[in-house]
């Protein structure tokens, strides 16, 4: 007998980790931006998986390149090679302008490996005096939930009781040149950057700050990593966030949507003189560059080497802000927004983001809340125009409930 989603939800609660708060929907199936509940109940999907759904629930293109390869091979381990990892660093190579690929799984292990890379070539190349080696970070980061990524968390909630903490890393204000370039000396590794921050609540850094960052460790000559895990692959209107600034990092890291929100696929592309640094058995992963993933990856970068994803993002970005701009003042107190990513903060009195999380989902909206009174809107690229104003509607219905 089939189980309804009130009992599912009861039924998770003793045997399953409480590190979550879900909103209660029991997702039983999706198809493209809209997901369905246990009891038939229909969703718009306005959060698209942390922006893993970037091309929406089971893009027939995806499913497509899952299936065929699930029916030839899915696994070999990195101890033989297989016949679909190499067109996937090419295609990821070519879509992000970069050299080499390391394939990882999740967002958090591509964030570990960018660190390991970067020490290592802070001591091969650069010449740091061993385990010397520092990293910059931004204050109010989100990378992650390893050891070493919470080591340098500011949010207390990620971070307590989980120490001891990773040494090597300096946490500077975001959006300040000048603390970034206090914090740089001569041990820098590297800069270690979300272009915007997402957990955060949508953060946007000032025109010009990221590419400031740029021209500091170019004259510092240490490297700069780019977390697009959440802002890349089309989610800001561009294939990477850092191309609203004309910026290259030295390291790009990707996760997410890399694995079509079928395969968790992450991985670090860097320049050749970058990756280099690393030799057999100094790092690796079982499943890492697996030939499904690598399918699934390689559907994702056709996908987006066609540019239809990142237009509709720019496109569709434009009804978003607008929709939002109509709602300052109405129960929305202020809002960032980039392509089709936005984080709204809502009038406390009105409620808790969480509050009107639920008020939404009663409407038949999918979103998650961020910190406090800040929900995060982040659709499927694939939305469609009218599904986003309807979404937008809903919204102003619960603001002003
Ligand atoms: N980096 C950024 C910018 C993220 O937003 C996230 C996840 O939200 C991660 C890293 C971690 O990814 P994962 O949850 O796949 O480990």
């Amino acid at each position: 007998p089939t189980r309804s989603s009130a009992e599912l939800i009861r039924a998770e609660e003793p045997v399953l980790a409480h590190n979550y708060h879900p909103l209660p929907v029991v997702v039983a199936r999706a198809e493209g931006t809209w997901v369905e509940d246990v009891e038939g109940r229909r969703y718009l999907d306005m959060l698209a998986g942390y922006s893993a759904l970037n091309f929406g629930h089971r893009h027939p293109a995806l499913i497509e390149a899952a299936h065929r390869q699930l029916d030839r091979l899915t696994l070999t381990s990195r101890a033989f090679h297989n016949d679909q990892l190499a067109e996937f660093a090419e295609r990821l190579t070519a879509l992000t302008g970069l050299d080499m690929v390391l394939p990882m799984n999740t967002g958090a292990e591509a964030v570990e490996s960018g660190i390991k890379v970067a020490r290592k070539w802070a001591y091969d190349v650069k010449g740091v005096p061993a385990d010397r080696a520092t990293i910059v970070v931004a204050a109010e980061n989100f990378h992650g939930r390893t050891t070493t990524i919470v080591s340098f968390s500011t949010d207390e909630t990620a971070r307590a009781g989980f120490g001891p903490f990773t040494p090597g890393f300096r946490i500077v204000p975001y959006n300040d040149l000048a603390a970034m370039e206090a914090a740089i000396d001569e041990t820098t590794a590297a800069v270690l950057l979300e272009p915007i921050q997402g957990e955060a609540g949508v953060i946007i850094p000032d025109d010009g700050y990221l590419a400031g960052v740029r021209a500091l460790t170019e004259r510092a000559g240490c490297l700069l990593i780019a977390d697009e895990i959440q802002s890349g692959l089309g989610r800001t209107g561009r294939t990477l966030a850092v191309e609203h600034e004309g910026v290259v990092p030295d390291v790009l890291l990707l996760g997410k949507a890399l694995g079509g929100g079928i395969v968790p696929v992450s991985a670090v592309v860097a320049r050749r003189e970058v990756l280099s640094v690393l030799h057999p058995g100094e790092h690796g992963s079982t499943f890492g560059g697996n030939p499904l993933a690598a399918g699934v990856g390689t559907a994702v970068v056709e996908l987006l080497e066609t540019g239809e994803y990142q237009r509709r993002a720019a496109e569709l970005g434009v009804v978003l802000r607008g929709g939002l701009h109509r709602l300052v003042g109405r129960g929305v107190v202020g809002f960032r927004a980039r392509g089709l990513w936005a984080g709204v903060d809502v009038d406390p009195a009105i409620g808790t983001g969480r509050e009107v999380s639920e008020r939404l989902m009663g409407e038949g909206v999918l979103v998650k809340d961020t910190h406090g009174s800040t929900i995060r809107l982040a659709p499927p690229l694939t939305i469609t125009a009218e599904e986003l104003e309807s979404a937008l509607a809903s919204l102003e219905k619960v603001l002003g409930a």
